[in-house]
This record gives C-alpha cells, structure tokens and sequence, in this order.
C-alpha cells in the first residue's frame, strides 16, 4: 500500500475514531500511520485562536516535519451558558491537558445551576489536511445536544458521558462506536474532508 497518511495527534479517543472513520471511508486502500512512528515529532503549542487556525498548525508541522500528507482535527464542546466555553479550550479547561474526568466535573459545577432549558451545546470539529507540497483542505462538523446533570456511560472519550446528542435518550458515552461515528462532529467532518483526502492522495486504486 504505497498511500500513505499520518493522523497528527496524540490524543488516544481521536485517534480511535480517525481510524476506524477514514478506514472505512477509504475501504483501507491508505495507510494510516500514527505520530508515534516519529519520535523527533514535538507536541505543537495550540496558539491559534479559532478550531481551524489550530487543526492547521498541528497538520502543516506534522506534513513539513514528515514530508507526507498529515490529517489532524481541532475540536472541542461549546456550551452556550458559558458563551460558547470551554471551545478551543476543551483539552485543558481544568487546568491539565487531557485530564478527562476533571474538565466534566469542572463542566458540571459550572452548570450545577441550570436548568435544563439552557443547557444547550455542541461539539465542533475542524479536520485539516496538509500536504507536503502545501495543498491544504478544511472540513468542520457539528454534534448539537444539552449537557446533562451527570456523567453516563463508558463509551468514548473526553466529554461523552455529559453530552446528551439532540433527539436521543442516552448520552454519546452509552452510543456505540458506529452510532457516534454517524452523527458525531468528528464523524461529519472526516467524512467532509474524505474526498479531498482521497483526490489529494490520487484515488483509492
Ligand atoms: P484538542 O482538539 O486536542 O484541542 O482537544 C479537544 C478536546 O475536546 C478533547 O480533549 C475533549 O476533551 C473534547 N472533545 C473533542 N471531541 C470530543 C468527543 O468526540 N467527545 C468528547 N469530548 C470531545
């Protein structure tokens, strides 16, 4: 399999999900290669100030450090009680980057005081393709729902057991993999972007 296809980032739930999405977007004709497989790779600083400016540092570095065609995602849960917070700043609302179970519980004492008619939210996903020649591509997707009053669910990552999707009665932590896939924000955006992935890298044959 000679296209090849590196998933810049390091985060193990997206990772996860870039997998098992593209895989079956590109009927496995691309070779997905995990950042680790470059050691001399740092982790970018997220300095941008919107999910695109983001998604695009962190594909452009890994493309030019590379020199093959980099896919990553900048994304995060906008809750309107709190104008649009944490967003981009998902990762480490709590304080320490990636620590899951501290950024819902900060979520949740947040909104201990409101009621459920305004505890609307969504995701955002932005994915960004790079390629080495510096050919770019953007794709956003969207995953509206209300947070709930408490975690649900083991399914997932991040904050999965707090979300409740619009129009569904459990939360995206209890959904199974292919039912979050087809409505999630990363679902959307991957699969957005997956044509453009697809003509970039010179077809699927
Ligand atoms: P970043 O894109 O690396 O800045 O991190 C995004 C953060 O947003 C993650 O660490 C999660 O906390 C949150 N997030 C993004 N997508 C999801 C999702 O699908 N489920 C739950 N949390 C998510």
């Amino acid at each position: 399999m000679s296209k090849k296809l590196v998933i810049a980032t390091r985060n193990a739930g997206k990772i996860v999900e870039f997998r098992r999405i593209l895989d079956a977007i590109s009927e496995g004709a691309i070779e997905l290669i995990g950042i680790e497989q470059f050691p001399e790779l740092v982790d970018v600083e997220e300095i941008g100030s919107t999910f695109e400016e983001n998604a695009l540092l962190k594909a452009r570095y890994t493309a030019s450090m590379t020199g093959l065609p980099a896919i990553s995602d900048d994304s995060g849960l906008c809750i309107d009680a709190l104008g649009g917070a944490p967003g981009i700043y998902s990762a480490r609302w709590a304080g320490k980057h990636g620590n899951d179970k501290e950024n819902l519980a900060k979520v949740l004492d947040q909104l201990k005081e409101v009621g459920d008619e305004n505890r609307g939210a969504h995701f955002i996903c932005v994915a960004a393709l790079v390629m080495p020649d510096g050919r770019e591509k953007v794709a956003e997707g969207r995953f509206e729902g209300t947070i709930l009053h408490r975690a649900i669910g083991d399914q997932g990552f991040g904050y999965d057991p707090i979300f409740l999707p619009r129009g569904m009665s459990i939360s995206s932590a209890q959904l199974s993999a292919e039912e979050k896939d087809a409505v999630s924000h990363r679902g959307k955006s991957l699969r957005a972007i997956a044509p453009h992935v697809i003509e970039m890298l010179g077809g699927l044959r």
